[in-house]
């Protein structure tokens, strides 16, 4: 996953990009950038980290232009490269080629073989990289028409941000997987994954990018095109179920109230009259757990405290804390726990490992029964459009029952919401979305083989 930010026609581009990306540093803590362009020089500024590790006081100073676009990147395993960093930034004859992306590509491995086979030299293993060749191979189109031809050929998910020239460009896949927003601020537009990000700077949201739309930016000027053939949508329901801010409207609904409303389904369908207490697994599992509190008339409590200031640690935990990296981010309140009977209220389960370390945690401080109820039904089959899941032999309801994952857990019960009971939360038709990691219905044809590769980008 990843969050991807584009302005053009501002003064502070560069600046309202910086705290664009702090509002959508939860979408990727891996990396950071951003690009700014001043009509005549694009600049780039780059990092492994947080966006307060990135950029200093002195470089956002520094940011010159009236356009930018930033990228924030999700860490994923094995490929934590600083060569992977974004926006992708190249310098072509005709001018600047700056891409931000979010999803997955799912013929990244077809097109690049293509490529490579046809003389491009390939610097990065980002889908960014492919794009941006694409573009090139058909500049003799025009902007539009090159990108237009360019992204015609993707498969999979991709909601981008280019900038091309002085252009700024804004695609989502025909079925929609990502979500990308349009917002307006002195007269300028803003492009952004997620509305948070237009609230902190105080842009006014206009709409969102629809599923196959592409909108060209110059700056005041807005016009756009539906090139492709109608899909039918899928939306990432997960955005809704974990991965997206809650004070974020998402393909046009909140985040907040959908997450709550999955949480007083899950009551209806897991009665736990004879419970203490409901608590969260913080921060993702909170809004689930109001809704399951509000519904069940079970009083809600932390029973765990976040703490919000773990950086990286350099020590070796075993030697000192035994449960150190449960502890150093969520700490039982024991007063709360000790003689009492919890529902924890999970957003979703995917080793299990995590989950079985903290209920041992609530245990060990004296919980006298622990259940759980997940506000989504089990994963059971990776993700191929951007969501970091792990394989399906590592996804732990793939390859155990209910009873044996609450087992492994170390519960006394566990329930899921059902998937019609996830469905019906939603502000959308259920048709709308991609729910392929539990049903293992893909929306898109998947190609025979991905390497391993392909599911370290995104
Ligand atoms: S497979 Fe799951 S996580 Fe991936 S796009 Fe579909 S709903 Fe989202």
């Amino acid at each position: 996953m990843c969050g991807i930010f584009g302005m053009t026609g501002h003064k502070d581009a560069g600046r309202l990009a910086y705290l664009g990306l702090y509002a959508l540093q939860h979408r990727g803590e891996e990396s950071a950038g951003i690009v700014t362009y001043n009509r005549k020089k694009a600049i780039y500024y780059k990092g492994m980290g947080l966006v307060s590790d990135v950029f200093d006081a002195k470089t956002v100073k520094s940011f010159r232009g009236d356009m930018a676009v930033g990228h924030v990147r999700y860490s994923t395993t094995g490929s934590s490269l600083a060569k992977n960093i974004q926006p992708f930034l190249v310098k072509h004859k005709r001018g600047y080629i700056v891409i931000a992306h979010n999803g997955n590509l799912i013929n990244t491995i077809a097109l690049h073989d293509e490529m490579e086979d046809r003389g491009s030299i390939f610097q990065t293993t980002m889908d960014s990289e492919i794009i941006a060749h694409l573009i090139v191979r058909y500049l003799n189109r025009g902007f539009k028409g090159s990108v237009i031809s360019a992204l015609s050929q993707l498969r999979g998910a991709y909601s981008v941000v280019i900038m091309l020239d002085g252009l700024l460009i804004g695609a989502r896949d025909p079925y929609g997987f990502r979500p990308l927003c349009l917002g307006k601020l002195d007269g300028a537009y803003v492009l952004a994954s997620e509305t948070c990000a237009l609230d902190l700077i105080h842009a006014k949201y206009i709409r969102d990018v629809e599923p196959g739309e592409i909108v060209f930016i110059d700056r005041g000027d807005i016009k756009s095109v539906k090139p492709y053939v109608k899909q039918k949508s899928a939306l990432c329901i997960f955005e809704y179920i974990y991965f997206s801010r809650p004070d974020s409207n998402i393909f046009c609904n909140n985040v907040y109230l959908t997450r709550k409303r999955l949480g007083r389904r899950l009551a209806h369908e897991y009665k736990l009259d004879d419970c203490d207490l409901v608590m969260p697994m913080p921060d993702s599992g909170s809004y689930a757990g109001i809704g399951f509190s509000q519904e069940s008339k079970l009083p809600f409590e932390f029973g765990m405290i976040r703490n919000h200031y773990v950086g990286r640690t350099f020590i070796q935990p075993s030697q000192f804390v035994r449960d150190f990296r449960v502890r150093v981010k969520l700490n039982p309140v024991k007063d709360v726990l000790r003689g009492k009977k919890v529902v924890i209220i999970e957003d979703s389960i995917v080793r299990g490992t995590t989950s079985r370390a903290r209920v041992k945690t609530l245990r060990e401080v004296g919980a006298k029964e622990v259940h759980m109820g997940v506000s989504c039904p089990p994963i059971v089959s990776p993700c191929y459009y951007g969501i970091d899941f792990p394989t399906k032999r590592e996804l732990i309801a793939s390859k155990r029952t209910v009873k044996q994952t609450g087992d492994f857990i170390g519960l006394d019960s566990l329930q899921y919401l059902s998937l019609d009971g996830m469905l019906k939360s939603m502000p959308l038709a259920a048709d709308k979305f991609c729910t392929a990691c539990f049903t293992c219905k893909y929306p898109t044809k998947l190609p025979k083989k991905f390497s391993k590769s392909i599911l370290e980008r995104g």
